[in-house]
C-alpha cells in the first residue's frame, strides 16, 4: 500500500502534463450570468500536439487563459504535472506563467517601437532583475539570435514590426514565446490573420518545435483543415470538450 501512495505523488507517463478538472467559467453581463465553461475535462500529454476547435464565442480562448493562469475558473482546477496550479499564490502564478507557458495569440502582440531582436528579448528583460539581466546581456542576447534562427528570420533581426509581413510577425511572436523555454505553447488562432499558405508554414514551423524539442502545444483554431494537422482535435460545444479524433503520431 506505501508504494501505491508513493505513486499517486510521483510523475509517471501517465500523469497529463496539463489539465482542466471540471472546469466552470461564467462572465457577468450587468446583472446577467453567461455561463462559458460548464464542466470542461482535458488532459494534454507531455509531448502532444492538440487542437482545439469550436464556434466563435465558444469559450476557446477563455479555456486558453485558465490554462495557462492568465485568469481563474468558477470552480474546477488546472493541473501541471499532476498538481493543482490555478490557487497558488499570485506571485508563484506569475512566474510559472513567464517560464513555463508560451503564448501566441492572433495578432501578434509585438511592441512597434522595439525591433525584432528587441521584441524576442523582452520576456527574458522582465524575468531577469536590471543587474542579472546586464551581466548576462550576452548569453541572453545569443539566445534570442538563436530563437529567431530556429523560426527562420535571421535576416530580419533589425527589422521593426511594421517592417515584417504578417507571417514574419507570426514567426516572431514565435521566437518571443520560445525565448523562455517554455513546456507548453499555447497558441490561440495562430494563423487567424494570415492567409492560407503563410499559415501553412507556421502550422509545419509548430510541428517542428513539437517534434525536435518534445515542446507540448495547445493550439486553437476554428479552422477544420488546420486544426487535421495536430496529433489529436477536440471540440468545445455547449460549454463541455467533445473528442474528435486522434492519429498516430
Ligand atoms: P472564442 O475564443 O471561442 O471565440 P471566448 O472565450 O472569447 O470565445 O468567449 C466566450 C464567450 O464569453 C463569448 O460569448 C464572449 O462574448 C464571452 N466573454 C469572453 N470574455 C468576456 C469578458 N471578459 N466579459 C464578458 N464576457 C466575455
Ligand atoms: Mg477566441
Amino acid at each position: 500500500m506505501a508504494d501505491t501512495v508513493e505513486m499517486a505523488d510521483t510523475v509517471t507517463p501517465a500523469t497529463p502534463h496539463l489539465e482542466a478538472v471540471a472546469l466552470d467559467k461564467s462572465y457577468r453581463n450587468n446583472a446577467e450570468e453567461v455561463p462559458v465553461l460548464r464542466g470542461v475535462n482535458l488532459q494534454v500529454a507531455k509531448g502532444e500536439f492538440l487542437s482545439l476547435i469550436g464556434q466563435s464565442g465558444s469559450g476557446k480562448s477563455t479555456l486558453m487563459h485558465l490554462l495557462g493562469l492568465l485568469d481563474s475558473p468558477d470552480i474546477g482546477e488546472i493541473r501541471l504535472d499532476g498538481k493543482r496550479i490555478d490557487h497558488l499564490p499570485a506571485k508563484t502564478r506569475d512566474e510559472l506563467r513567464n517560464r513555463v507557458f508560451g503564448f501566441v495569440f492572433q495578432f501578434y502582440h509585438l511592441l512597434p517601437e522595439l525591433t525584432l531582436i528587441e521584441n524576442v528579448i523582452a520576456p527574458l528583460m522582465i524575468r531577469y532583475s536590471t543587474w542579472e539581466y546586464w551581466s548576462r546581456r550576452r548569453e541572453l542576447r545569443d539566445r534570442a539570435k538563436e530563437m529567431i534562427d530556429q523560426v527562420g528570420l535571421s535576416h530580419r533581426i533589425k527589422h521593426r514590426p511594421n517592417q515584417l509581413s504578417g507571417g514574419e510577425m507570426q514567426r516572431a511572436a514565435i521566437a518571443r514565446s520560445l525565448v523562455s523555454e517554455p513546456q507548453v505553447l499555447l497558441a490561440d488562432e495562430p494563423t487567424g490573420n494570415l492567409d492560407v499558405d503563410t499559415g501553412k508554414g507556421i502550422i509545419e514551423l509548430l510541428q517542428r518545435l513539437n517534434t525536435e524539442h518534445d515542446l507540448t502545444i495547445l493550439m486553437v483554431t476554428h479552422d477544420e483543415s488546420i486544426a487535421q494537422r495536430a496529433q489529436r482535435l477536440v471540440r468545445l460545444k455547449k460549454g463541455q470538450i467533445e473528442k474528435l479524433h486522434e492519429r498516430a503520431a
